[in-house]
């Protein structure tokens, strides 16, 4: 069969791919996966192309022919694109947009494929006014002229080992005609004869269990849960089955939720093996994110370490997959554009590719332990802690019975002197940044709030500013009530305002704080991390950010300030992130060879979830959680879709919803909710509501979406409405 007709996926917000003639002046027909460059109205569009095709309904007179082809070999091989293709299906999202988060910007606008390295020469121009001497007056121009020409060929790292400032007259040679640049492929480096580097320590008979498991299903596919608690040494299990699968010439993606957890995790990877790492995540800038989708590329890259959107990376012969801390809800994309979760397509993954994924966390999700319990995923326990560090011990404050300072009650205090007397550091966790979340008048009751949100205004003391953490509205602090001219109080506590009274309770303790105000720009995290790791520091107040993943051996009381958030939400996941915030700040105590303790404060000590959690542990918790979840017809028991909406009116928003429902005819086994506002219905000056549809049949609920978007897609709405589908959402605002 001939193939005479190009389908590519364009990155547009449109649901279909666009035929395309094959270019006029090359007989170079591109293979599916490959980049070309297509006229698209008076634009010109890099795509990847999707299929070759015979035939086509586009009348020949519309067709037009592609301008370039870009890639000689695919950029997306077949199992990345199947991939592509089911994510498109299953989150109902345009499948250019879907490709267009697979390839890295510069990719997406046409970058080359291949590793290559930016090389300098002289031009003859350039040779011939060495001789010529009209660069007698620029001195530096001229000495770095002289080096292109003993040196032809100088990469910008050489250059940048003899002079920092380069740029600037290599900048002017070229102006002038003199040095010109080639991107020069790389060869690929001879693999090292030794895989390991530095063996780890021995197995605990439970890893080496764990190990034996995921490699007895080499080239099928099985999907494990690593269930083990913080400490226990599932990293080192990741690292046994990443050298499984390299010793059988396989490569291996690691995926993890957070930048933040990624220099910890690439570091014992390349401390362990002589192989290169790619490593892919959002805090790179373009160009090293191209240089690493390079490396996946070509091959070179043994192990991709990454980020959400690396689910997608081009990583051929995979040997395994690698899920960390599956149960964070970062690896769900949910602010804006493709919602897709990266774990769950991560599983998919593996099943093409029939080779088993590794799905590992302290506290798993109630899906993962739902899919454990009916026999989908295995479950490999790490139940003790590696080496010689104890579990913590682990009690309640209750705030009612105690005298409490600034948020902190008292016996907290004592624990916290006692741990920083016998040389332990102490960690205080609370979930809010800023010194106070509200600004409060004495006299007439006004309370600081955000114009553009239904929210309050926290108080940044040190900054001077009052600042929405919703919408990031921004504004001087006032010293004064402006409604009634009365003082005003700061009331409740934030990390800064805990940092404040830990500095006036113990003068003499260095502390740190963690937070989104002190981690800004790159680097900063590693600052704070290493003042705490060095001991330095001997207190660390931090919020979310202190409970992912880092190694404090030296943290011996962990205190949580405030566990009752989020007890009572309306959300159906609030409960569960509430027993994994708990569990995971808990598991930062004690991870030496000290034993460590955990105090919980809180104002509802009898609440079931708090009870079950203590006694029963995560398990327990999960397994009345998920009780509660059956009972009520919640995920995992059913699948949910949400269709948002958002106007500058909350009746607009509404309305739009309205009609999108009015077009859903009856559909059978799909139960549709609201629409409704959103717990928090005016967002940063916009109005926010939703539609809910739910069914216990993931299927019928898809052919259900599948029949209604194109109706939704073709309503008119006021041109400020912004809708948007959420398959499987993880929040319910
Ligand atoms: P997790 O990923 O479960 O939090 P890690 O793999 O980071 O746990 O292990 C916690 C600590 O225990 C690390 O310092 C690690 O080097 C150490 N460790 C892991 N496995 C072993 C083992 N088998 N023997 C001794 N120490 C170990
Ligand atoms: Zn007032
Ligand atoms: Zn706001």
């Amino acid at each position: 069969m001939t193939h005479s007709f190009v389908r590519v996926a364009l990155d547009t917000p449109v649901r279909r791919l666009f035929d395309y003639l094959p270019a006029r002046d090359t007989n170079r027909v591109p293979q599916a996966g490959a980049r070309v460059r297509v006229p698209f109205g008076r634009q010109r569009l890099v795509g990847v192309v999707h299929s070759l095709i015979a035939k086509t309904e586009i009348a020949p007179e519309k067709l037009k022919p592609l301008l370039e082809v870009i890639d000689a070999e695919p950029v997306i091989d077949a199992g990345v694109m199947e991939l592509v293709e089911f994510a498109a299906q299953y989150y109902h999202h345009p499948i250019g947009e879907v490709i267009g988060s697979a390839l890295p910007k510069l990719a997406r606008n046409g970058a080359a494929a291949q590793l290559a390295l930016e090389r300098w020469f002289a031009t003859e121009a350039g040779l011939a006014a060495l001789t010529g001497g009209e660069l007698r007056r620029a001195r530096r121009q001229l000495a770095l002229l002289e080096t292109l020409r003993d040196e032809p060929g100088v990469t910008n790292e050489a250059l940048t080992a003899r002079s920092d400032d380069w740029r600037t007259p290599m900048r002017a040679l070229v102006t002038r005609g003199f040095a010109s640049s080639a991107e020069v492929p790389v060869e690929l480096p001879a693999p090292a004869r030794e895989l390991i580097r530095e063996p780890g320590p021995p197995l605990s008979d439970e890893q080496a269990v764990a190990v034996a498991a995921i490699d007895a299903a080499a080239g099928r596919f099985t999907p494990f849960l690593l269930h083990g608690i913080t400490g226990s040494g599932k990293t080192e299990v990741y690292l046994h089955a990443v050298e499984h699968a390299l010793r059988r010439g396989k490569r291996a993606l690691v995926l993890v939720p957070e930048i933040g957890l990624t220099p910890q995790l690439v570091g014992r990877l390349r401390d362990r093996f002589a192989v290169p790492v790619a490593v892919l995540h959002s805090g790179l800038t373009d160009s090293e994110r191209l240089a690493a989708w390079r490396e996946c590329v070509s091959g070179a890259a043994r192990i991709v370490l990454g980020t959400r959107s690396a689910v997608f990376a081009p990583v051929a012969d995979l040997g395994i997959v690698i899920v960390d801390e599956e149960h964070d809800a970062s690896f769900k994309q949910h602010e804006s554009g493709f919602r897709y979760s990266a774990r769950d397509l991560a599983i998919r993954r593996a099943q093409r590719a029939e080779i088993p994924i590794v799905l590992g966390s302290a506290t798993p999700s109630l899906e993962t332990l739902q899919n454990v319990a009916v026999g989908r995923f295995t479950r490999l326990s790490l139940p003790r802690r590696a080496g010689q560090a104890l579990p913590p011990r682990v009690a309640v404050l209750d705030l009612r019975e105690q005298p409490v300072r600034a948020g902190i009650a008292t016996p907290a205090v004592e624990a916290m002197q006692r741990h920083l007397g016998a040389g332990g550091q102490v960690l205080v966790y609370i979930n809010r940044r800023g010194y106070s979340p509200t600004l409060a008048c004495t006299a007439c009751g006004w309370i600081a709030p955000c114009r553009d949100c239904d929210a309050r205004l926290t108080v940044h003391l040190a900054a001077q500013r009052l600042r929405c953490h919703h919408c990031g509205a921004d504004a001087p602090l006032p010293e004064k009530c402006p409604q009634c001219g009365y003082t005003v109080r700061h009331v409740g506590q934030g990390t800064e305002r805990v940092e404040e009274t830990l500095a006036a309770l113990f003068p003499e303790a260095p502390i740190a704080r963690l937070d989104r105000d002190v981690v800004r720009r790159r680097g900063d995290l590693e600052t704070v991390v290493s003042r705490v790791a060095s001991g330095e520091a001997r207190i660390l107040v931090g919020t979310q950010m202190v409970t992912k993943g880092h190694d404090f051996p030296s943290v011996t009381l962990v205190v949580v300030l405030n566990a009752d958030q989020g007890l009572f939400s309306t959300d159906f996941r609030a409960p569960e992130r509430v027993a994994q915030t708990i569990v995971q700040v808990a598991g930062r105590a004690g991870r030496g060879t000290r034993p460590g303790e955990v105090l919980i404060q809180t104002e509802y000590p009898e609440h079931p979830l708090l009870t079950s959690l203590l006694t029963e542990g995560y398990d327990g918790f999960a397994r009345a959680a998920l009780a509660e979840r059956e009972a009520a017809g919640w995920p995992p028991f059913a699948h949910v879709a949400a269709l948002r909406a958002s106007a500058l009116t909350l009746a607009a928003a509404t309305e739009f919803l309205r009609q999108a429902r009015s077009l859903l005819r009856g559909p059978r086994g799909v139960k549709v909710l609201g629409p409704a506002p959103a717990a928090m219905a005016k967002r940063a000056g916009r109005y926010h509501a939703q539609l809910l549809l739910e069914s216990r049949d993931r299927a019928a609920l898809h052919r259900t979406l599948d029949a209604w978007l194109p109706g939704v897609d073709a309503l008119k709405a006021p041109r400020e409405l912004r809708w948007s589908l959420d398959v499987d959402p993880l929040e319910l605002f």
